[in-house]
């Protein structure tokens, strides 16, 4: 997808995160409390990204979930704060989403801690 289409569709918040590895303000995004079944997509591409199967309470104030689906994001690592973190980013359309750690849940152990603004969820139907 060209710059265009992209920046036509988003908001100004969701530009700055998507390309500029931006961060929202932890516990603003409504689907932090979103516990209905479904799924989650990347607000640039669409692509799907996460089953709700895999979303926790992880207390950071971002959605959280401790598994993506197979071979969605690419993931490098980053020094904006200081010390190392591992972003991830939406590996069709090279949309920032967050950061995943190592302290999460089993079966996996990963803590996927995604923008909400990010994201897009699609209840099951
Ligand atoms: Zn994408």
């Amino acid at each position: 997808m060209s710059n265009k289409d992209w920046d036509s569709n988003l908001t100004p918040e969701q530009n700055y995160i998507l390309r500029q590895e931006g961060t929202e303000s932890p516990g603003s995004s409504p689907l932090n409390n979103e516990k209905r079944e479904g799924s989650y997509h990347c607000v640039g591409c669409g692509t799907k990204l996460f089953d709700s199967s895999t979303k926790y309470e992880s207390g950071s104030g971002w959605p959280s979930f401790f598994k993506s689906l197979p071979d969605v994001f690419e993931e490098k690592t980053d020094m904006h704060i200081g010390y190392p973190r591992t972003e991830y980013h939406c590996k069709k359309c090279g949309g920032h989403h967050g950061h995943v750690f190592e302290d999460g849940p089993k079966p996996t152990g990963k803590r996927y801690c995604n923008n909400g603004v990010c994201l897009v969820f699609k209840p099951k139907s």
